[in-house]
């Protein structure tokens, strides 16, 4: 063991908390802790974030909860929300950039707030010629180039809701989510680069179109000024309509603020894809209220969250919250590690990057590949965001050292597709970080911790349940598109009184577990079904895999329950090991020392199963239930959302000649 990871173990060991550095807190957006007592007057708290927009008309009332779970926010205020990311900013950062992308080939393109709006506006006139009408739903599968969020916004601009699909899905995906969301529109493209190779994107739309009983009109954008690969002619060329309305403008359309903006199909980690329907007014408030307070974004700063805008958090935090804000906001086309794994940090370094969002995941793949790629790189972060996981304290510590340098604040942000933004994170300049959670309720959100019976668990009791809100938020999901029945079911059922029309009796279930700490800091455990019962005791995969992770040589650990007829359930350690390592008895033997020592014996891995990857879905969270299959000799099931189908595969071929 090296001295730096000596020094790692033992600051974990003896360090809860981190405070923010002195000079983050003086330029904080939200240093007064006074914020919360705004946001405790309910809800007209909330009018704060709905002032930071432009309306075209007030609202008259802050929420109209006579009707739960059909909450309905800012009601009779209407805005436009390009206009909000677009045009309100053209008088003073008009020449400012709002996108800078790169593209994987090395390319660059530098979009001001003027070219935005020009650009902006010609695709929405480009919309409007095919026939797009305000409510018509234009399903998107682009990759991270600008087409995209020109195209989202030019859809925002004409009233005509997007749905966004992830361009990595396959195209029986694409075809179910055109079919769900009754498209007749499908923006698409000839292909972009991925790990230097130009993937062909049309093929996946022509797979689609052959799959779907509809019968949308596609547009193809190109990913340079000819097509790359070839494009049906029943498909129409974006450049052509752009070309015949090169600098047309088209008038923004009044919203009203219960008008949907966007569905988003959550990442089916859980059984059928769900398209939340996010409204245009409580939505877009939320997000650039939590960019300027959680993110804390300046018009000045560059912001750069790596994730992909085909996920929510690419909508609310690369797209929507920063653009409202005015700042600039970076956007990458391909792989992290192509050419090099110092890609990120290079792009970091050229650009200047202030502000960096990413994912637990992504964070322990930094730290699988190891330090050596990020050092040499001059960037400095101010702040730091994870999303999308609990993050173990070993990867938040390695994250704040070798990616913060020890002087950025870091905010881990517990929140869902159906959420909007962020509902538990600190606000980085008020709380102290504590490693492993996510901390404060944001502003004005009341969550709770309830037993299986629905029965409050008392606050700050440090144990564990079921995670949920007692109040609705601007943010939150109008409904599941097109089945309000299932919205219900989902998320409101279990926990509220549905017989009730008193706002009181609903509780949104987020179906996740969740433990307070006497600090009041709330700790995400993750998903109820990745919490498992060892001799009686619950335990959450998390807090086993965190104590996997402490052990050095470990780059990443997923653990599955496996059935045990003395213990109900026993753990299986799934391990990959960081780059150079050898999988041998002694670091086997090192992880079953860390979970005795950190969890306790009764807790002792039936089997530690070294492999080569862990199956992950596309936005790359470990799907432990394929594990779980596999630990119990069962049918994988559905495999389509993963990232690479072989990997569960794979491991089930090496436990079953193990
Ligand atoms: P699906 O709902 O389709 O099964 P998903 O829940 O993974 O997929 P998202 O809405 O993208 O899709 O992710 C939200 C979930 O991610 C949360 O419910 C939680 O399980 C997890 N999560 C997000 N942020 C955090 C965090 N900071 N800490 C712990 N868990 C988090
Ligand atoms: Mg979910």
């Amino acid at each position: 063991m090296s001295d730096e990871d000596i020094t790692i173990e033992s600051r974990l060991a003896e360090q809860d908390y981190f405070e923010p550095p002195e000079e983050f807190v003086e330029q904080a957006n939200a240093a007064d802790p006074a914020i919360y007592d705004r946001f405790d007057e309910f809800p007209g708290g909330f009018e704060e974030y709905a002032e930071m927009l432009d309306w075209d008309s007030e609202w008259d009332t802050v929420l109209d909860d006579s009707n739960p779970p059909f909450y309905e926010w800012f009601v009779g205020g209407e805005l436009n929300a390009s206009h909000n990311c677009v045009d309100r900013h053209l008088d003073e950062r008009g020449d400012e950039t709002a996108l800078l992308w790169e593209g994987e080939d090395g390319e660059t393109r530098d979009i001001t707030y003027d070219d935005l709006h020009e650009k902006v506006n010609e695709t929405a006139a480009a919309l409007r010629s095919v026939g797009v009408e305000e409510d018509d739903v234009v399903t998107i599968h682009l990759p991270m180039v600008p087409a995209l969020p020109i195209t989202m916004l030019a859809c925002a601009r004409i009233g005509a809701p997007h749905s966004v699909v992830f361009a990595g899905f396959s195209a029986n995906a694409l075809a179910e989510r055109v079919g769900s969301a009754e498209s007749d529109h499908v923006v698409t493209i000839d292909g972009y680069y991925r790990r230097g190779e130009f993937l062909d994107h049309i093929e996946k739309a022509d797979e689609a179109m052959a799959e779907t009983d509809r019968d949308p009109e596609v547009l193809a954008w190109t990913r340079h000024d000819e097509p790359e690969v070839d494009v049906s002619d029943d498909y129409t060329m974006v450049a052509d309509l752009l070309d015949d309305h090169r600098g047309e403008t088209v008038e923004p359309v009044s919203r009203d603020a219960e008008d949907p903006l966007f569905l988003m199909y959550t990442s089916g980690t859980t059984g059928q894809p769900k398209g939340c329907q996010h409204r245009t007014g409580g939505y877009l408030a939320y997000v650039t209220g939590t960019s300027k307070y959680v993110e804390d974004i300046k018009p000045e700063d560059t912001y750069w969250c790596p994730a992909d805008i085909g996920w929510i958090t690419g909508h609310s935090y690369i797209v929507y919250g920063p653009l409202s804000l005015g700042t600039t906001t970076v956007m990458y086309e391909g792989a992290p590690d192509h050419p090099t794994k110092s890609r990120i940090w290079e792009i970091a370094e050229a650009y200047d990057v202030d502000i960096f969002h990413t994912s637990p995941t992504a964070v322990r793949q930094f730290m699988k590949w190891g330090e050596e790629h990020v050092e040499g790189h001059d960037f400095d972060f101010r702040h730091m965001t994870t999303v999308g996981e609990p993050i173990q304290p070993e990867a938040w510590l390695w994250y704040y050292k070798h990616i913060g340098d020890e002087s950025a604040v870091i905010v881990d942000t517990w929140w869902q597709t159906e959420t909007g933004g962020h509902l538990i994170t600190n606000l980085p300049a008020l709380h102290d970080m504590k490693p492993g959670s996510a901390g404060h309720p944001a502003p004005g959100i009341q969550p709770a911790i309830y037993d299986d019976n629905g029965e409050s668990i008392p606050a700050e009791s440090g144990e564990a349940g079921n995670l949920v809100i007692e109040r609705p938020w601007p943010g939150m999901l109008q409904t599941v598109y097109g089945n309000d029945e299932r919205f219900i079911s989902e998320y409101w059922e279990r926990f509220s009184d549905t017989d009730s029309d008193d706002s009181s009796d609903w509780v949104y279930e987020a179906g996740d577990g969740a433990v307070q700490a006497e600090d009041g800091y709330y700790r995400v455990l993750g998903r109820l079904d990745d919490v498992m019962n060892v001799a009686g005791h619950r335990l959450g995969t998390m807090e086993l895999e965190s104590a996997v992770a402490e052990v050095d040589d470990v780059a990443e650990a997923a653990v599955a329950a496996r059935e045990d007829a003395e213990k109900g359930e026993v753990p299986d350690v799934y391990v990959t090991v960081r780059e150079g390592v050898e999988e041998n008895e002694e670091v086997r033997d090192r992880i079953v020392g860390a979970i005795e020592q950190e969890i306790g014996k009764f807790a002792r891995p039936n089997e530690v199963i070294f492999v080569d990857d862990l199956p992950k879905t596309r936005s790359g969270k470990i799907m432990r239930r394929l594990l779980e299959n596999i630990s119990n000799g069962d049918e994988l099931g559905n495999t389509t959302t993963l990232r690479d189908p072989s990997v569960p595969e794979e491991i089930r071929d090496q436990v079953q000649t193990d």
